[in-house]
C-alpha cells in the first residue's frame, strides 16, 4: 500500500483475513487512545525523533496483544491487536526507524501521522493514537477487515458500473472531507483503499498527502499511474487539490476496465498523461460512465468536475441511492 517513490510495482501476495471482529465497534476506546493534536508545526528536514510523542497518552507496546501479520509495508509489518483493557481490535503498524531513516522517508512518516491524526470521517481509515521506541514507531489504526480495494479489484477483474459508481461516490465524499480540511490525498489508488467490515471504503496511506491551506503546492509525489498531467509537468508548476479529481477518474477507468488508461512502460505512460493519450473505454461502458471519466480527466486542472459536484453527475445519480 505504502509508496514513497515513483513505482510500477504491485504486491500480489494474500493474506487470510480471519479474527475477532465482533470487538470492532467499541466506541469506548476510541475515547481512551485518541489521536493527539498537533503539537508542532511540521518542518521539511525535521526527523523522526522530532516528531513529538502526544504528550497526555500512556501509549506502549504492552498494551496490545500482537496476532497475525496483515501485510507488508516499506518499512515495516502491520498487524492485527488487541487492547488488552478494552478487547477492542485494531491494526498495529509498525515501521521501522533505521528503514525510514535509510530511505529518506522521515518527512513521509512525518506527515502520515501529522495528517492522519487530524482526519476522523467515517471513509478515511480511522488513526487512534501512535507511539515509539527507539528502534520503531507504532501507528495504531483502525483495522480494515475486508483488506485492499486492490486485491478485491484482481480478483473480480473489474467492477461492475453499479458498483464502481457506488465506490466512487464514497471515494468523492471522502474526499470532499479531505479538501474541507485543505487536506490533498495526492497518492489515492486501489492499494491505498482498505474495506471495512461492511464492505464500506476507507482512504488509508497518508504518505504523500499535505495540509495546504493556499490550495497549492511544489512537490511531485504519488504513483506514476495516477499522477497528473500538472505534476509531471518537468518544470515545477505549483498544483491544486484538483489533482485528486484526475486522480478519481482514473479510479474509475479502472474500475471499469480493471487497468489503469495510461498504462504502458515508465516513460510511455508519462508521455500518454502529458497528452491526456487515453486508452479508448471498451464499448461495454455506458455513455454517462465515458463522460463521468471525461468530465475528470482533463489537462486543465480548473475544468475537472469538482468534488462537490460528482454526486450528482448522471452516472453516479444512476447508480447509487445516496441515502442507503
Ligand atoms: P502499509 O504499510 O500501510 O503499506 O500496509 C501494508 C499492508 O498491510 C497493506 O497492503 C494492507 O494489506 C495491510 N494493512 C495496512 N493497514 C491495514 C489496516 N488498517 N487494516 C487491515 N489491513 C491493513
Amino acid at each position: 500500500m505504502t509508496s514513497y517513490g515513483l513505482s510500477k510495482t504491485r504486491t500480489t501476495a494474500r493474506i487470510p483475513l480471519r479474527g475477532g471482529v465482533s470487538q470492532l465497534h467499541k466506541q469506548a476506546v476510541l475515547n481512551r487512545i485518541r489521536p493527539a493534536p498537533l503539537a508542532e508545526k511540521s518542518s521539511q528536514t525535521a526527523t523522526i525523533s522530532h516528531v513529538q510523542s502526544p504528550p497526555y497518552t500512556q501509549l506502549h507496546l504492552g498494551l496490545f496483544e500482537i496476532g497475525k501479520a496483515l501485510g507488508k509495508g516499506k518499512f515495516g509489518r502491520v498487524y492485527l491487536a488487541r487492547h488488552w483493557g478494552s478487547g477492542y481490535i485494531c491494526a498495529l503498524k509498525v515501521l521501522n526507524k533505521d528503514e525510514i531513516a535509510r530511505e529518506e522517508a522521515e518527512k513521509h512518516v512525518r506527515r502520515e501521522i501529522e495528517v492522519h491524526s487530524n482526519l476522523r470521517h467515517p471513509g478515511v481509515l480511522g488513526f487512534y493514537g501512535w507511539f515509539h521506541d527507539s528502534r520503531r514507531i507504532f501507528l495504531i489504526l483502525e483495522y480494515a477487515a475486508g483488506g485492499e480495494l486492490y486485491r478485491v479489484l484482481q480478483s473480480v477483474g473489474r467492477f461492475s458500473e453499479r458498483r464502481a459508481a457506488k465506490y466512487i461516490a464514497q471515494v468523492a465524499l471522502s474526499l470532499d472531507y479531505l479538501h474541507g480540511k485543505n487536506v490533498m490525498h495526492r497518492d489515492m489508488k486501489p492499494e491505498n483503499i482498505l474495506l471495512g467490515l461492511h464492505g464500506e471504503l476507507k482512504l488509508a496511506d497518508f504518505g504523500y498527502s499535505v495540509h495546504s491551506p493556499s490550495n497549492r503546492r511544489e512537490t511531485l509525489c504519488g504513483t506514476l499511474d495516477y499522477l497528473p498531467p500538472e505534476m509531471l509537468q518537468s518544470r515545477k508548476e505549483s498544483y491544486t487539490r484538483a489533482v485528486d479529481q484526475w486522480t478519481l477518474g482514473v479510479l474509475t477507468y479502472e474500475f471499469l476496465t480493471g487497468k489503469a488508461p495510461f498504462e504502458d512502460s515508465l516513460p510511455m505512460t508519462r508521455t500518454r498523461i502529458l497528452k491526456r493519450d487515453m486508452k479508448p473505454l471498451p464499448s461495454f461502458i455506458s455513455p454517462e460512465a465515458k463522460d463521468f471519466v471525461d468530465t475528470l480527466l482533463v489537462l486543465e486542472p480548473s475544468k475537472r468536475l469538482p468534488i462537490k459536484d460528482v454526486l450528482h453527475h448522471p452516472w453516479i445519480v444512476k447508480n447509487t441511492i445516496l441515502s442507503n
